[in-house]
Formats: structure tokens, sequence, C-alpha cells
């Protein structure tokens, strides 16, 4: 039997289960199991990203207005300073407007 794999779209003789949270676990084929590793640490990092503004300001990230988040993650970035950075950016009474614009 063969399936499908999360990332690609492509049929796939082997895959590969990963995931390291309920809910966030995709179903790969080999060539994509890198790729679809750094996808699952990047909504990890995003969930920890949002407890911690949560802890900081009482809101979801998702009620901030949008930061590139991404590349912040791609620099290893800690969510502790990507939470102060997009409350920066949010001008969230407080915090550094400046880190924003980086
Ligand atoms: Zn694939």
């Amino acid at each position: 039997m063969s399936e499908i794999c999360d990332a690609c779209r492509k049929i796939a003789m082997y895959t590969v289960t990963i995931g390291d949270r309920d809910g966030l676990s995709m179903v790969v084929c080999e060539e994509c199991t890198k790729k679809a590793w750094d996808e699952v640490k990047f909504k990890n990092w995003m969930i920890e990203v949002d407890d911690k503004v949560m802890d900081e300001a009482g809101v979801s990230v998702n009620d901030l207005p949008s930061c590139t988040f991404r590349p912040w993650f791609d620099e290893k970035l800690s969510p502790e300073e990507v939470a102060e950075m997009a409350l920066g950016a949010a001008k969230w009474p407080g915090y550094d407007s400046d880190v924003g614009a980086r």
C-alpha cells in the first residue's frame, strides 16, 4: 500500500511519520523528510512563541499584526526573543518598537 506525501503530494512508496506533538505529525516521503522536519519544528516553535506572547501580553500571537516569523526561525532566534519582537512590532506598551523593523 502506498501513501500520499503530505509535503509534495506525490504517491510515495516509503513514507515516514514525523512529529513530536499530537496533531502535528506528517506523513512524508523520503525526499521530503528533512523539509518536513523543519516544518514541524517551525510549527512547534510558533506554539512556543504564542505561549510567550500569551504570558507577556495576554493575547495570542495571531492577534498581533503578522510578522516575518519564518526568517526569525531560520535565524534560530528563541521564542522569548521573538515574542518580544512581535510585541514591539505591534507597538505594545513597554516593548521596543524598533526591533520589529529588522
Ligand atoms: Zn514528498
